[in-house]
Order: C-alpha cells, then sequence, then structure tokens
C-alpha cells in the first residue's frame, strides 16, 4: 500500500463509515467521498456527512488536503425491490431467515459495484468500505468473502485492479470506537459520537454517552455497547 495511492470511501455518515474515512485520510495522498441515497428512511445520516466531513478537515491540516469531492448516488430504484423497515414504516424485527427486515438482498454489492465504476472514472484505485463480519448480524454481503470474491469480478469486468479495502472487517464495535482514538485521538471519538448518525429510527433527540438515538433498535444498541466495553478498557 502506498501513500501515493488514492481511495473512493463509501460514506454513509454513520460510526463506521467516519471511521473508515480517517483510515483513509491517515493513508492515502487523495480521497473522495460516496453516498448512496436510496430513499432509506434514517436520511438524518445522510445529511452528517458534509458536517462530518469539515469535522475531519479541522482535526489534522494533511487531513484537509487529501480530502477530495463528495459524491451522491440516487439509488432510490432500490426501494423498488426492497420490502424493508428502511423504507416503508414497518417495525424493525427479524426475519424466519435470521435476518433483521431492514436487509436489502446484496446492498453493498450494488453499492460497491456503482463505487468501483465512479472510481474508475475518477481515478482513484481503492474502494474502502465500513463492511465488518465480527458483528455479524445476518447480512450476508458484508463477509469477507463476499467482498473479495466480488473485488475479483469487478477487476475482471473493469480490466483494471479493483481494490477493496474493509479496515474494520476483523474488528468489534468497542475496538472500532478505538481505532479511532489511535487515528484521531479523543477528538475524532468526540466528533464521531456528536455527529455521526447509527439509528435506525433516525431519532436525535437524546445525547447518550455514546451518541444521538433512540437506544433501543438494534444499531443503537450495538453501538452503545461497543461504546461502553470501549470506556471500560480506557478507564481499567
Ligand atoms: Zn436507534
Amino acid at each position: 500500500m502506498s501513500a501515493q495511492e488514492s481511495a473512493l470511501v463509501l460514506f454513509s455518515g454513520g460510526q463506521d463509515s467516519t471511521t473508515c474515512l480517517a483510515w483513509a485520510l491517515d493513508r492515502f495522498s487523495r480521497v473522495e467521498t460516496l453516498g448512496f441515497d436510496y430513499g432509506q428512511r434514517h436520511r438524518v445520516e445522510l445529511e452528517r456527512r458534509e458536517t462530518l466531513r469539515e469535522g475531519l478537515c479541522e482535526l489534522k491540516p494533511e487531513w484537509r488536503d487529501r480530502l477530495g469531492e463528495d459524491h451522491t448516488i440516487d439509488l432510490s430504484v432500490l426501494g423498488e425491490i426492497s420490502d424493508t423497515a428502511l423504507t416503508r414504516d414497518a417495525e424493525i424485527a427479524m426475519t424466519e431467515a435470521g435476518l433483521p427486515n431492514t436487509f436489502v438482498p446484496g446492498r453493498n454489492i450494488v453499492f460497491l459495484t456503482f463505487a468501483a465504476a465512479l472510481a474508475y472514472r475518477r481515478g482513484l484505485t481503492r474502494l474502502v468500505g465500513g463492511m465488518c463480519e465480527t458483528d455479524y448480524s445476518g447480512y450476508p454481503d458484508c463477509r469477507d468473502e463476499t467482498i473479495q470474491t466480488l473485488a475479483k469480478a469487478l477487476t475482471l469486468g473493469m480490466d483494471r485492479a479493483v481494490e477493496i479495502d474493509t479496515p474494520l472487517m476483523r474488528i468489534d464495535k468497542a475496538e472500532t470506537w478505538a481505532l479511532a482514538e489511535r487515528l484521531g485521538g479523543g477528538p475524532l471519538v468526540e466528533l464521531i459520537v456528536e455527529d455521526t448518525h447509527t439509528c435506525y429510527l433516525g431519532d436525535r433527540g437524546e445525547r447518550h454517552a455514546w451518541g444521538f438515538g433512540c437506544g433501543e433498535c438494534p444499531a443503537c444498541e450495538l453501538r452503545a455497547r461497543g461504546f461502553e466495553r470501549y470506556a471500560a478498557t480506557r478507564a481499567g
């Protein structure tokens, strides 16, 4: 991996993708960001993106120098083929297949394929995404084998090396907070707590130690538990 390389980061405005953006800014000379609008119910997440990009630039001058354009791709067509709580007013629950009903089948395959096409056009050599199989919550398109097999298919299909970095793949939520601390110290942890959004319900009414959210949906629970474990290791 060379410092001269460039990357396109899949950046939703959540905790994971913000940590990935900091990770990429720490490594690559040019970094652009990509967000997908697919009619998700937690649109508040997308709206955090500009605040977070600006916040990251303020943390380190070299990050400001490296951060390039932000892109948004409209994938609202996904709403037509999904039947989930993210796009309809349904309660978030587990399906019989053991998947949350927020699951859009193969969503990350679609996202990474569009990202690879954009990266090709922009001359960016790597893709960075926050997929993780440690806190496995039933998303088979987050598995390392899925992602790396897709990288192979994209490399063949575009006749150009497509590298996909997934810095969170093997770590859990507590370690994701610790990684943020290593990359940007307390100020980056604070930025992520304050300005990233993970809650499925788009709730920003109450500020907890781990950030804003309803505190009860699966995304909030995962984030809160991870933060508690991270905070405990720091205190101990
Ligand atoms: Zn929530």
